[in-house]
């Protein structure tokens, strides 16, 4: 899933758990949850593949119009709600240390455990995602919404 998702996913769970020792925790496992439903990608091929497609930059200029309005809707928020959107998010800083430390370099990045789960979690990236990518982010708007 785009960043977005994460995000208001971890905001809608601080909000809603009002309990960080729970809503941290949980905001961090939900990006896991996110991954595994059919979201936007070229099926585990990286940045390399997904920047030759325009859909791509489609993703994100969404991504991003959809981060400032999550940014205009918490503005009020307490900052534990922005932890949590930011612990949602997290994991997938492991994809950009990736690709612009090693694979834009043409080197191999470094696997691990976490890698080896992040990636085959995400089993249904496709380019047709970003339907489902941009539902998400409108469903999960009107339960943020209903939540302020
Ligand atoms: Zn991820």
């Amino acid at each position: 899933m785009n960043i977005s998702n994460h995000a208001v996913t971890g905001a809608v769970i601080a909000i809603g758990v009002r309990q960080p020792v729970l809503a941290l925790p949980l905001a961090l496992a939900s990006h896991f949850a996110l991954d595994a439903l059919p979201h936007f990608g070229y099926s585990q091929q990286g940045f390399n593949e997904a920047f030759k497609h325009r859909i791509t930059y489609a993703q994100i200029g969404f991504s991003v119009m959809a981060g400032l309005l999550l940014v205009y809707l918490l503005r009020d928020q307490a900052a534990i709600v922005f932890l949590a959107a930011f612990l949602a998010v997290l994991p997938d800083f492991m994809w950009l240390y990736r690709y612009f430390g090693f694979e834009r370099k043409g080197l191999e990045p470094p696997g691990g455990v976490i890698t080896r789960f992040h990636k085959r979690i995400q089993w249904c990236e496709r380019p047709w995602g970003i339907f489902i990518e941009v539902l998400f982010f409108g469903a999960m708007v009107a339960v943020l919404l209903r939540l302020l």
